[in-house]
């Protein structure tokens, strides 16, 4: 066997515990051949073999990000992106530019807008963005995506002026007046806006709906859309990651994927799951299992069911046990409980993994109970269900993640201590008793519970360094926040063996070793030795999946 590339020269962490390091490795038809030393391996190469020096650099399984939008971030590399713009000037020079760029553009749309984008604690409306632009329709996208922005010319170019009735949980915000105020609050209010904007929303439904496009898309409209995915996954794969695991869902997506699959575009293994909303009822899970039958490869594959049970806690939308300081809400609750519920029980029922999205103490107190009553009604099984992002977590519930064999889905960089976001926007919602176990990383990994790693890109870039330093380097908070910081090595282990453990792909993937899948990132420092503050430095200089080179720097 000539293996057809070796990695010479590096620093592998192999996540192996019978052979954590190593210096070298071959590869051959997509598996790993052998792992050992370079003066061997080196060996091993024949004319054909491609040798990539990792020139003293750390080599590790490839990252898998295990909670992306990945149709809704690879068309948003070309919006404009408000990442830290603040004030009504500084905003108003940036659209007007794009304007000028983009005079044909339906909507000037925009992305990574701050709560706070015109002013401290200032709720944007209608009338500020009007001033930034008044004769062209324009929204913008908050950097969380529950929330969106419009001017009066995109609000009446939607239909959304005059108010409108939306689903649980969604909200056209309305002035004094008896008009929309300018602010959408969830996907149902949304919505219309999307479909004005280069993409008609398309890279939204799984989100939206969890449904396919409707009228269905043109063949135009699919090689639009898949040409806009072959950019991100080019994107995903220049940060060293392999593999993604999507948080949004429908047929269209993966027929997509496939598309790009056949003619060579799909550099990262991908996970689509069914997305059942709260409008849903629980017959639409024969759609589920028809995606995961039609579905089934090492590439695309679709196993798991998706829903949201809160919204985040900046918009005073994530479901909380208590009010918000100086507010008279607990937040909103997306699912009628019963419901949500019966959907656990249904989807566990059928051999589903379950992911939900639960960010407030209330929101993963009845996850939690969902999956209990799931493993009480069905038995108890290997079903590694979910919790994604878990922000504010009671202390009571902190024990049941490993009681009921839970995952913990976390996202570094989305904690006030992490690279991205001002500390106080989320520290002014909550009450001095919920910061203690707030973003509990360190806690909850004490605790027992598998913890994975990933950043729900588009919120926050998909780029892996910042987020890996986000969890190793957090920024200093005051008391009674925690330090929950977490070694470099749990963080990367968070991001490779787990994320492929989660996946039910353990024994193929997610450790350097002979046999496994060659999915490998070779990085351009060596993580082990990097002043842990300047992580977010090192980047990916060659990645790797199922053998093929698929970023070289
Ligand atoms: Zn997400």
């Amino acid at each position: 066997m000539t293996p057809d590339l070796i990695i010479i020269n590096g620093r592998l962490i192999t996540f192996d515990n019978h052979n954590p390091a190593a210096s070298a490795l071959a590869i051959h038809g997509g598996r790993i051949a052998a792992i050992g030393e370079t003066s061997n391996i080196r060996n091993m190469a024949g004319p054909n073999t491609r040798i990539i020096d990792a020139g003293e650099n750390t080599v590790l399984p490839g990252f898998i990000d295990s909670h992306v939008h990945l149709f809704g971030g690879s068309v948003e590399l070309d919006y404009l992106n408000l990442y830290g713009v603040y004030g009504l000037d500084a905003l108003t020079a940036k659209v007007q530019a794009w304007s000028k760029t983009y005079p044909d553009d339906p909507i000037i749309f925009a992305i990574q807008a701050d709560y706070n984008i015109i002013a401290p604690d200032h709720h944007t409306s209608r009338h500020d963005l009007d001033k930034a632009i008044p004769d062209r329709a324009f929204a913008m996208f908050a950097a969380d995506h529950h929330t969106i922005w419009a001017n009066t010319k995109a609000l009446e170019a939607a239909g959304l002026l005059n108010g409108g009735v939306v689903d649980k949980g969604a909200e056209i915000v309305m002035a004094s007046d008896g008009t929309a105020s300018g602010e959408l609050r969830e996907p149902a209010a949304y919505a219309p806006m999307l479909r004005l904007t280069r993409y008609g929303g398309r890279d939204l439904i799984g989100l939206v709906t969890g449904r396919d496009p409707e009228p269905a898309a043109t063949a135009a409209e699919r090689i639009l859309d898949a040409d806009a995915i072959a950019r991100g996954f080019k994107h995903c794969a220049s940060h060293g990651i392999t593999s993604l695991h999507n948080m949004d869902g429908n047929t269209y997506t993966l027929e997509l994927l496939k598309a790009l699959e056949a003619r060579g575009d799909l550099l990262c293994r991908t996970e689509i799951p069914f997305h059942f909303k709260n409008c849903d009822t629980i017959d639409r899970f024969a759609e589920a299992e028809m995606m995961r039958q039609a579905f089934t490869g090492d590439m695309v594959w679709c196993n798991r069911v998706k829903m949201f049970v809160d919204g985040v806690v900046e918009s005073s939308t994530a479901l909380m046990l208590e009010k918000y300081p100086g507010l008279d809400t607990f937040g909103d609750a997306v699912f009628d409980e019963n419901l949500f519920r019966q959907a656990c029980v249904e989807a566990d029922r059928r051999g589903f993994q379950i992911s939900v999205h639960a960010i407030g103490d209330l929101a993963i107190r009845q996850t939690l109970d969902a999956y209990e009553l799931a493993r009480k009604t069905n038995g108890i099984r290997d079903s590694r269900h979910r919790v994604e992002h878990i922000e504010v977590l009671h202390p009571d519930d902190l024990p049941r993640f490993k009681e009921l064999g839970v995952v913990a889905s976390i996202q570094p960089g989305h904690a006030p201590f992490g690279v991205y976001f001002a500390s106080e926007a989320v520290n002014r919602m909550l009450h001095p008793q919920q910061i203690p176990t707030a973003f509990a990383w360190q806690d909850i990994r004490n605790s027992g519970a598998p913890v994975i790693f990933s950043t729900d890109w588009p919120v926050i870039p998909i780029d892996v360094m910042p987020n890996v330093k986000s969890a190793v380097a957090p920024k200093a908070m005051p008391a009674p926040w925690r330090d929950q910081r977490q070694t470099l090595y749990n963080t990367l282990e968070s991001y490779t063996v787990m994320n492929a453990w989660v996946e039910f792909n353990e024994d193929r993937k997610g450790k350097l070793r002979q046999g496994m899948m060659a999915d490998i990132a070779v990085m351009s420092h060596n993580l082990e030795t990097m002043n842990p503050d300047e992580l977010d430095q090192a980047r990916a200089q060659t990645t790797i999946c199922d053998g093929r080179v698929t970023y070289q720097a």
